[in-house]
């Protein structure tokens, strides 16, 4: 690895010294204050907090001033409470995956969207890829940032992009084939999906000329990347992001693969405790707490993202000053990850429990089917239904099975139980089992 050479896309700002790094920060953190009280909703919580002017932040220390921003603080703004500039200049939304009745989503004007897309093409360079190659997009396209955003940045990097978005492995393959695909990006469970899809089809490595895949949207060990890397004679890059945060890109591996550099110039991030909200001792776990500093459209102040990881303290061969995250071990909130796409417990409850017919108590059950995730849902139903004929009971199970499909995007199995079949838990209900192997 030390022969080989390190690629920037702006070397000055990624390898900047942490004093210039944390007057980047201060000065854009000022704007976004500034942004944030054009808000109907930042105006009057900074200003409950002493900022009401962008002056107040004299250095990164007033960070601790700022109030946390949540998933809950989004959906109750939504749609235009964390707008910050004219509707006229937004050009784009996006939503987290998955989302529940009410989504989280983000504003862009042209600016945030290319320097979003500038963010993207500088993980892309980091990893080592350049405009010759050509990249499939397996993320989905629409509301789902892993689309689209990934997509403009590939193109900026001048790469040549095929948008298949997700799904139809025997497409997907055939393209790769036909186009000399050279990099993909998927989340790694489609990674090991696609090896398997490679092999059954007998398509011999000479067939294609993948070299590298970009992966992320859900957790996966050190285990994972390598077992992919071994089965597809590929490197895998693992990339960070969310949808509130302009989506993947916010922190990227470069050519070592050994952590995530989180972009500084763009983001400030935090790691603290979940439970005090004061910082972890440098390189312990806690929860990522993330501030934007690159958009004008939609200010996101200390928005805790419920990730735990931490900060590898270490500098990195690369040279680049950001900080590295780790991989990250989990969250603090109950939401899972199924195929990529977040589904909350909560979501599935409320379709069971406003349908008639359903009983009080329910299980979901996270597998793995091959090397996808499978989501079960066990739904005990009344007395009154579970008497009625078999063709009722089918109609109702197909009913919430595409309710269910229809919220959380995922087809799941549903099984009907019989009155009081499920286990009935004692003290708080354990509704949920993730019986996915921790790799
Ligand atoms: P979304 O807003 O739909 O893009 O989902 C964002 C969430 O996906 C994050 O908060 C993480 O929980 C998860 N996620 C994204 N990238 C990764 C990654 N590389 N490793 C682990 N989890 C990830
Ligand atoms: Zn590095």
């Amino acid at each position: 690895m030390a022969e080989r050479s390190v690629p920037f896309r702006d070397k000055a700002i990624e390898t900047a010294p942490r004093p210039e790094i944390e007057k980047i920060q201060t000065a854009a953190l000022r704007t976004q204050i500034a942004q944030a009280l054009k808000t109907p909703f930042y105006r009057p919580r900074l200003e409950e907090a002493g900022l009401s002017s962008p002056d107040e932040i004299r250095s990164l220390a007033d960070l601790s001033r700022i109030p946390f921003t949540s998933k809950g603080d989004l959906r109750e703004a939504y749609p235009f409470g964390l707008l910050a500039v004219p509707k006229d200049q937004v050009v784009r939304v996006h939503a987290s995956s998955g989302t529940t009745g009410t989504p989280t989503v983000i504003y862009l004007t042209q600016k945030d969207l290319d320097l979003a897309s500038d963010t993207m093409a500088r993980c892309l360079t980091a990893a080592g890829a350049t405009s010759g190659d050509v990249v499939q997009n397996m993320m989905t396209y629409g509301l789902f940032t892993g689309g689209l955003c990934f997509h403009y940045g590939a193109e900026l990097l001048g790469a040549m992009v095929i948008p298949t978005s997700a799904g139809n492995t025997l497409r997907q393959l055939k393209f790769m084939k036909d186009f000399g695909t050279t990099m993909v990006h998927a989340t790694p469970s489609y990674l090991l999906h696609l090896h398997q899809a490679i092999a059954d089809e007998g398509y011999s490595r000479g067939d294609l000329r993948l070299r590298m895949a970009v992966t992320g949207a859900e957790p996966h060990s050190e285990e994972l990347r390598l077992k992919i890397q071994d089965k597809l004679g590929i490197e895998v890059y693992n990339c960070y992001g969310m949808s509130e945060m302009n989506g993947p890109g916010v922190a990227f591996e470069c050519v070592h693969r050994a952590g995530m550099h989180v972009w500084e110039d763009r983001y400030i991030a935090e790691i603290l405790d979940p439970d005090t909200l004061l910082p972890v001792p440098e390189g312990e776990i806690g929860e990522l707490v993330l501030t934007i500093l690159c958009r004008d459209a939609m200010p996101l102040l200390r928005y805790r993202t419920r990730d735990l990881t931490r900060f590898i303290p270490e500098p990195c061969a690369c040279g680049r000053t950001h900080r590295r995250i780790a991989r990250f071990t989990g969250r603090t909130d109950d939401m899972l990850i199924i195929n990529g796409v977040n589904v909350f417990p909560s979501q599935i409850e409320e379709v069971l429990l406003r349908t008639k017919g359903v009983g009080a108590n329910y299980f979901i059950i996270v597998d793995k089917d091959g090397v996808l995730d499978k989501l079960t849902v066990q739904v005990e139903i009344t007395p009154e239904m579970f008497a009625d004929d078999s063709r009722v009971i089918n109609a109702l199970r197909e009913r919430l099975k595409s309710e269910l499909q229809a919220l959380i995007t995922i087809n799941p199995v549903l099984e009907i139980k019989q009155p009081g079949s499920l286990p009935v838990s004692e003290g708080k209900a354990k509704r949920v089992s993730d019986l996915r192997p921790k790799e």
